[in-house]
């Protein structure tokens, strides 16, 4: 049976702003995950399985006899963003948004898994893996340690995520580094307080940590090589001063981006040594505590070729492209690339969207048929019929 794809559109549509008007934080998107399931059991998948990594969903549906499995992923969580905007769907939980798309992914993905329900067209098995917790890049981990891949096992997996910018109806990705690694930091600095009058009495750590912001800029610009793409950036500096005290400790945070292990090993002991050596020049002591957040997002080569034919079998020729420069966001669909070879794609949200994570930003209804089109094609490429 050929679904109808108005029908299809509209009933994505549907999905789309009932996610949105009804948007949960990572790890609490029971809603969500609850109409995923219902859907999906609707749909009449072979197997949904809820719960797999707090409030992760997994349908898996077969046809044929083929023994090869591929995954489709899709993210469900929303924000810590108070919606602007008075859309009809606007969000009914107040303080938190689907301001990155999610509710049109999660939207597009069940749209590919009630065509290939309805419609069949291929041999083997499809995992449509519904993931929480994008946002805070534990959610993909929460699942893979929640026995993921032995009890959902696939050999290749594939994602998207809509673009703000870029035409709705075109696509774009890369072979290789996609997207970067996020690294987090803190570092401490510790003096002895005192009067502002009399700076010479105490041991501030303003002026040690105003240094320190200085001297950090210098791993990218002069410890790393050119070639390595990467941004150190220092994004807050709180301090225990007052108008007429001035502070005896200083909280130095940030962010770092990279795209390999060695050079995000690097970041690290380039901060650990200008931290160490700033903070003696200016008689304090300083404590650095340096986390990985998210993994580079590599693509696989032969896997980028299958999405492109995939895309350009959905989508008009001249809208399917090689994205020009890896980006330095992150996006937790690079740890099931730890596991199996994959691709992850970007899908265009209009030239007019808001950026992403800002509170007037709305996913693009207009572009869920292409997602929906596009995770159907790549499945059908993948595990043709006999
Ligand atoms: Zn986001
Ligand atoms: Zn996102």
């Amino acid at each position: 049976m050929t679904i109808d794809k108005n029908t299809l559109h509209m009933e994505m549509t549907a999905w789309r702003r009932d996610l949105h008007a009804h948007p949960e934080f990572g790890f609490e998107e029971k809603r969500t995950s609850a109409f995923v399931a219902t859907k999906l059991r609707e749909f009449g998948l072979d197997e949904v399985i809820e719960g797999v990594g707090g409030t992760g969903v997994v349908g898996t549906l077969r046809r044929g006899s083929g023994n090869r499995s591929i995954a489709l992923r899709a993210d469900m969580d929303a924000l810590k963003i108070t919606e602007q905007g008075d859309r009809t769907y606007r969000s009914q939980n107040s303080g938190v948004m689907h301001a990155c798309g999610h509710d049109g992914h999660t939207a597009m993905l069940l749209g590919a898994a009630k065509t290939l329900a309805e419609e069949d067209g291929f041999d083997g098995t499809v995992r449509f893996i519904f993931q929480p917790a994008e946002e805070w890049g534990k959610g993909a981990l929460a699942m893979l340690d929640n026995g993921l891949m032995q009890r959902f096992p696939f050999e290749e997996i594939y994602g998207l995520h809509n673009m703000p910018g870029l035409a709705v109806g075109c696509f774009e990705t890369r072979t290789g580094p996609l997207m970067s690694a996020e690294d987090n930091f803190e570092i401490v600095l510790k003096g002895v307080g005192g009067h502002a009058a009399r700076p010479h009495w105490g041991n501030e750590v303003l002026v040690a940590a105003c240094a320190l912001v200085t001297n950090l800029q210098t791993i990218v610009s002069r410890r790393l090589s050119p070639a390595d793409i990467s941004v150190v950036s220092v994004t807050e500096l709180i301090t225990d001063g007052t108008r007429n005290a001035l502070p005896g400790l200083a909280r130095v945070l940030g962010d770092a981006r990279s795209f390999r292990p060695d050079v995000s090993a690097s970041i690290e002991k380039q901060m650990r040594i200008i931290a160490e050596g700033t903070a003696l020049a200016h008689n304090v002591s300083a404590e650095v505590t340096y986390t990985r957040e998210f993994v580079p997002l590599m693509n696989d080569a032969a896997l980028v070729n299958e999405a492109f034919a995939a895309a350009r079998s959905v989508l008009k020729p001249k809208d399917v492209a090689v994205a020009g420069e890896p980006m330095t966001g992150s996006e937790d669909f690079a740890r099931f690339l730890d596991h199996v070879p994959g691709c992850f794609v970007f899908l265009g949200n209009g030239k007019e969207s808001a950026p992403l994570h800002n509170p007037n930003y709305d996913f693009n209804d207009e572009g869920l048929l292409h997602g929906a089109n596009f995770h159907t094609a790549i499945v059908r490429r993948r595990l043709p019929k006999a």
